[in-house]
């Protein structure tokens, strides 16, 4: 069912008897050429590239939840291509570029809203850093625009100039950046997979592997085995579980990371805000809720809530940059599990046992990655060669030395 103005009018006009559900509910088939492992933005955008591009439609996803249930339907919805190194900046802009087009191919509303985000920069050293960072993005294709404080000062007279501890000096502000409601894009995704032939199954939880002579044939459920040519794993923070059932062991620890939402007030916030001095960053809904977020709960763990150092960290960066925030209520927060590399960057690559693909290490920042993610895993998966803008995702990185650490962090997951 296409959705339009027209449809709208003709349901509506009908007593919205005929909206369809937006995806089937299938039982299993006892094979598939693939099998996707993880029903998040992650798995359902590569089910739908899969079929899209490469006429790959016998295809299941399994989802041991529903569709939403884990970090795609709890992050902070930030999307933007502004990374440094050239293993991951052209990835991070070909995912800005299809998600430009995205809402137009799945036909549906994402609320994808590029309204921009600025990274804060707080003393000399970090606006030589930001223009670096511009430079990088600009070689990449992507938009890059250095603020400086008068500029600022008119976009964004809120934040404190004055009388903080790190001076707001400027910000280096990419126009395209921005958000996308998070949930809706899985459901997008899911509803254009299905269209195509694939199967969505929901509630079918992966317990184990059948690997045999180095190869993988198929997966045991908790709705019965299923056969297949090729299985992609693709589970973000329960990476570490998920691919010890198939004894491998991965340079990834599982952290979790909270998310904050205040009350709804007026628009107050112009984009996305990143705090250069701590780690803080707001956006707001448009229900007018302050979205914000910031480091990560520093110890591993796969619970799903986090606890109160962080909270009042969070809020304490908040307070310093804009202490305006002290006056609104929060409303509601909680936790989603990711699944944080060694260098803090991705893995897009075959694994060591015959037909069984990997996804993972996305970090706090995979959901702007949900388009790109997708489509260059479905590339490896269907053609057995990595994508160019997802060459350096690899996971013998760690053995070769040839690591993509943005941070410069080390091999330190909760500094990433
Ligand atoms: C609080 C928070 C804020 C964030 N903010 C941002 C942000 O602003 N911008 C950004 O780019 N990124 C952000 N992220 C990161 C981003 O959400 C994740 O990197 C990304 O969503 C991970 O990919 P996914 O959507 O496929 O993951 P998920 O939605 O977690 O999908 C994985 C799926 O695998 C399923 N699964 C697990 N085990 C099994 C199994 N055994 N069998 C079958 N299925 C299984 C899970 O149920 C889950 O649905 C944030 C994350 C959190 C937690």
């Amino acid at each position: 069912m296409r959705y339009s103005v027209f449809r709208i009018l003709e349901q509506g006009l009908t007593g919205n008897r005929g909206w369809k559900p937006v995806w089937r509910e299938p039982d299993p088939k006892p094979e598939y050429d693939i099998l996707v492992i993880g029903g998040g933005g992650h798995g359902l955008s590569t089910a739908y590239y899969l079929a899209t591009v490469h006429g790959q439609t016998n295809v299941a996803v399994l989802e041991k939840g529903w569709l939403g249930s884990g970090n795609v339907g709890r992050n902070t919805t930030i999307i933007r291509s502004n990374y440094l190194l050239p293993g991951n900046q052209p990835f991070y802009e070909f995912s800005m570029q299809l998600w430009e087009g995205l809402e137009q191919e799945l036909n549906f509303n994402a609320m994808i809203s590029q309204r921009g985000i600025i990274n804060l920069f707080h003393s000399d050293a970090q606006r030589d850093a930001a223009v670096r960072r511009g430079n990088a993005m600009v070689l990449s294709g992507a938009d890059a625009v250095i603020l400086d404080q008068d500029v600022l000062r008119k976009k964004c007279p809120f934040l404190d100039f004055d009388n903080a501890r790190f001076p707001v000096l400027g910000g280096l502000w990419q126009p395209r950046g921005g958000t996308a409601r998070h949930d809706a894009v899985a459901w997008g995704y899911a509803r254009g997979a299905d269209r195509r032939g694939v199967d969505i199954l929901q509630n079918c939880e992966v317990i184990g592997f059948d690997i045999r002579n180095g190869a993988c044939h198929g997966v045991a459920t908790t709705r019965g085995a299923i056969r297949a040519k090729k299985v992609a794993v693709c589970v973000a923070g329960s990476s570490g579980q998920v691919m010890e059932l198939a004894g491998l062991r991965l340079p990834i620890e599982s952290h979790v990371l909270q998310a904050f939402v205040s009350e709804g007030l007026k628009p107050v916030i112009p984009g996305v805000i990143t705090y250069g001095a701590g780690h803080f960053y707001i956006s707001q809904s448009d229900k007018g809720g302050l979205v914000f977020g910031g480091d990560i709960d520093g110890y591993n763990t796969y619970a799903q809530r986090g606890n109160l150092p962080v909270v009042e960290n969070v809020c304490e960066g908040g307070m310093a940059l804009m202490p305006m925030i002290g006056r609104a209520r929060l409303l509601r927060m909680w936790g989603g599990v990711v699944d944080m590399s060694m260098d803090g960057s991705a893995f897009i690559d075959r694994t060591l046992i015959d037909g069984l693909f990997f996804n993972g290490g996305w970090c706090y920042g995979g959901f702007k990655a949900t388009p790109a993610s997708g489509y260059c895993y479905a590339h490896l998966i269907a053609t057995g060669a990595s994508h160019p803008v997802a060459a350096e995702m690899r996971l013998d990185r760690f053995a070769s030395g040839a690591l993509v650490d943005e941070r410069g962090a080390g091999a330190q997951p909760n500094l990433h």
